[in-house]
C-alpha cells in the first residue's frame, strides 16, 4: 500500500511493509551503506545509513526500519552527519592506512566515505593488527588488517553462493573473517568465484594479479605471447574508462592489445563455439546411448570445484569438455604453435576472464600436457583495464581492428556464453541441428533468458521431449542438485549452471560496482549482438570446422578427446 512520508522536508511517497531505504533509493535520495546487499535481508551492521526520524530518541538504521504512515524522516541534519562521521573515525581507527600501495586505491568505500565526510585527521588511535595477508589461494588474497567486519563476504559466500567457507572468528578487538581452523584458502571449501571480492567495500578482499606474469613476457623477446579474451569482457572494460554501459569495445580492445605488444589476438567465443560442437555431441551421444543424465555444463570453473567439493556422486553428470578458455589454450599451444613453427614452451598463452577462478582452473595440473600449461596468466577485466593505462593506451582514440586467425570467426551463439543461459542457447540451437538435420525456425531461446536464479524449459525435439534448465548462482545450483539427488527431478537431460549470480557479465573479475542494472545491462548487450548479427550458431563456424578438417578430425574423436576434454576428483570439504 502506497503511503505519503517526509524526507528532508519534502513528501515522497512510500510503500508500507518496505525498508526505508528502498523508498529513499526510489525517490533519489542517497544515504550510503556499507554492509547492505541488494536482495539479502538486512544486517543493519554497519550503522552508516543511520537517518533520524521524528518520535525516535536514537538514529535508526535506514536498511532496516519499516516505513508507516506520516513519518518525518532527515537523512543529513547535523546529528546523522557527526554520527555517520564517528562511524568512519572508528572503522579508520585500526585501520593500516596503506592506501597509497592498496589494490582498491581509489574505489574503496571507505577511503570514499572519508572523503566525503571530510575525516582530515585521526581523531582514535585504536589497536592495530597485524595478520598477515593469505595469498595461499590461486585467485583470492585476504588481508584481514583492512577487513571493516561489515560481514558482507560472509553473508555472499552462504547466502548466495551455498558454499560458506568463510565466517567471522575470534573474540573482541580480534575478530575477523576467516576460514575453517584459520587456514589458508586454498586448502578451504573457497570454490574462488570472487563474488567476496566484488561485495567487499575495501581491500580486504581482492584478486590475485598476474600483471607481472604477463608484463614479464610481453619483455621478453624470447616469447611469443598470444591472448584470448572472453565474450562478457568486451562489453564491460569500457566502464573502467567511463564508456557507456554495455557497450561493446571489441575492436578497440583489439588494437589496444596489440598495441601493448602481443604477438596475437583471438576472441575466446571462438572457443565456445568449439565448446559447443564438442558438448552439444556429447548430450546427443549420452541421450541415444543411455549415459549419465542430466549432464551439467563444465564451463564455470567455480561450479566444477562446488561439484568436486560438496556434490563428488556427481562428477559423472559433468560434461568431460574443458571450458572454452581451457579449450583454446590447448589449440594454441598445439595447432597454433605448430602452424606457426613456435617451441610450446616458448608460447606464453595468456586469457582475459571476467572471472577469478579462472586463475584456479589454470592452475589445475591436469589442464596442460607435455610440462607445460594450456594457460599461463588469466587477467580480470579489471587487470586488463589496469594494463591498458599501464602501457599508455588512449582505448577511445584507436581504430577498431579485428581478431587474428586461425581463430577469428565467432558465432553470437558463443557471444551469449557470458551470461547466464547463453550456453543452454548455444547448445539448443547447435542439438537441434545436430539431431534434425535442420535450424530451429526461432533461434532465440526465450524460456532461459533472464536474470532469474533458475530458468527451465522443455523442448520438442525430433518428437522427443528434452528438459533443461539454467542456473546461476551456485546457492540454487546447490538447491537443484539435492532435489536431483533426491530423486524429485528426474525430466531434466541438460543443465546449464554459472557459478556467479547472472552469469559471467556478473563474474568476480569484472569491474566494481556490479548493481543489478549495470549486470543487465551488460547482458544485454550481448544479447544485442545475437539480434543484429548473422552467424548466429555455433555449428556454422567456419573456422571450427576447418580446426575439425585440419588438425583435431570430428567432435568427440579421438584428438579432440585428448586435447579438449578432462577429468574431475573429489576434494575434501573444509567448512
Ligand atoms: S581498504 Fe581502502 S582505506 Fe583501506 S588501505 Fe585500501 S584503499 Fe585505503
Ligand atoms: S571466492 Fe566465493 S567461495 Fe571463496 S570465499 Fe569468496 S564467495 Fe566464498
Ligand atoms: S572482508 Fe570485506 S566484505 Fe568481508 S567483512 Fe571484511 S570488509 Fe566486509
Amino acid at each position: 500500500m502506497s503511503v505519503t512520508i517526509n524526507v528532508n522536508g519534502r513528501e515522497i511517497t512510500a510503500e508500507k511493509g518496505e525498508v526505508l531505504l528502498t523508498s529513499l533509493r526510489r525517490s533519489g535520495i542517497h544515504v550510503p551503506t556499507l554492509c547492505n546487499i541488494d536482495g539479502l535481508a538486512p544486517s543493519g551492521s554497519c550503522r552508516i545509513c543511520v537517518v533520524e526520524v521524528e518520535g525516535q530518541r536514537a538514529l535508526v538504521p535506514s536498511c532496516a526500519f519499516p516505513i508507516f504512515d506520516g513519518m518525518k524522516v532527515q537523512t543529513n541534519s547535523q546529528r546523522v552527519l557527526q554520527a555517520r562521521k564517528a562511524i568512519i573515525e572508528l572503522l579508520l581507527a585500526d585501520h593500516p592506512d596503506d592506501c597509497f600501495y592498496c589494490e582498491r586505491n581509489g574505489n574503496c568505500q571507505l577511503q570514499s566515505l572519508a572523503e566525503q565526510y571530510c575525516v582530515r585527521s585521526r581523531r582514535y588511535a585504536g589497536m592495530k593488527n597485524s595478520y598477515l595477508p593469505d595469498s595461499s589461494g590461486e585467485s583470492i588474497i585476504r588481508d584481514a588488517n583492512k577487513c571493516i567486519k561489515c560481514g558482507k563476504c560472509v553473508r555472499v559466500c552462504e547466502e548466495i553462493q551455498g558454499v560458506a567457507c568463510i565466517d567471522f572468528i575470534n573474540r573482541g578487538s580480534h575478530v575477523t573473517v576467516g576460514t575453517a581452523f584459520d587456514q589458508g584458502l586454498n586448502i578451504s571449501s573457497c570454490v574462488n568465484c570472487g563474488q567476496c571480492v566484488v561485495a567487499c567495500p575495501t581491500g580486504a578482499l581482492i584478486g590475485k594479479s598476474h600483471l607481472n606474469r604477463v608484463v614479464n613476457a610481453i619483455n621478453n623477446p624470447e616469447m611469443h605471447v598470444v591472448i584470448q579474451h572472453a565474450p562478457a569482457v568486451s562489453i564491460s572494460v569500457g566502464e573502467e574508462f567511463g564508456l557507456p554501459i554495455g557497450l561493446d569495445v571489441i575492436g578497440l580492445m583489439h588494437a589496444a592489445l596489440r598495441r601493448i605488444g602481443f604477438n596475437s589476438v583471438f576472441d575466446t567465443s571462438f572457443s565456445a563455439d568449439l565448446t559447443i560442437m564438442e558438448e552439444g555431441t556429447e548430450l546427443v551421444n549420452r541421450i541415444q546411448n543411455g549415459g549419465v543424465l542430466p549432464m551439467f555444463t563444465s564451463c564455470s570453473p567455480g561450479w566444477i570445484k562446488f561439484v568436486e567439493t560438496f556434490f563428488p556422486g556427481n562428477i559423472p553428470n559433468l560434461s568431460t569438455c574443458k571450458s572454452p578458455q581451457q579449450m583454446l589454450g590447448a589449440v594454441i599451444k598445439t595447432f597454433y604453435a605448430e602452424r606457426k613453427g613456435i617451441d610450446p614452451k616458448k608460447l606464453f598463452s595468456v586469457s582475459v576472464m571476467p572471472c577469478t577462478a579462472k586463475k584456479f582452473e589454470a592452475s589445475r595440473p591436469e589442464l596442460g600436457r607435455d610440462g607445460y600449461k594450456d594457460i599461463d596468466a588469466v587477467l580480470t577485466t579489471r587487470e586488463l583495464a589496469q594494463l591498458i593505462r599501464m602501457f599508455g593506451v588512449d582505448l577511445t582514440s584507436l581504430e577498431p581492428e579485428t581478431a587474428d586467425t586461425p581463430f577469428g570467426e565467432r558465432s553470437t551463439a558463443g557471444k551469449i556464453f557470458g551470461t547466464s543461459g547463453g550456453v543452454m542457447e548455444a547448445a539448443i540451437r547447435s542439438a537441434h541441428y545436430l539431431l534434425t538435420g535442420t535450424e530451429l525456425a526461432d533461434l532465440t531461446v526465450e524460456a532461459v533468458r533472464g536474470m532469474e536464479g533458475v530458468k527451465e524449459a522443455k523442448l520438442n525435439i525430433n518428437g522427443m521431449t528434452v528438459g533443461v534448465a539454467v542456473v546461476n548462482g551456485l546457492g540454487n545450483a546447490r538447491k537443484l542438485l539435492e532435489s536431483i539427488n533426491a530423486g524429485e527431478r528426474n525430466d531434466l537431460h541438460f543443465i546449464e549452471v554459472m557459478t556467479c549470480p547472472g552469469g559471467c557479465v556478473n563474474g568476480g573479475g569484472q569491474p566494481y560496482n556490479t548493481s543489478r542494472d549495470r549486470v543487465i545491462a551488460r547482458a544485454t548487450a550481448l544479447y544485442s549482438l545475437d539480434a543484429t548479427e548473422s552467424l548466429r550458431v555455433s555449428h556454422q563456424n567456419q573456422e571450427v570446422h576447418q580446426l575439425y578438417q585440419e588438425y583435431l578430425g570430428e567432435p568427440n574423436g579421438e584428438k579432440s578427446h585428448h586435447l579438449l576434454h578432462t577429468h574431475y576428483h573429489q576434494r575434501e570439504a573444509l567448512v
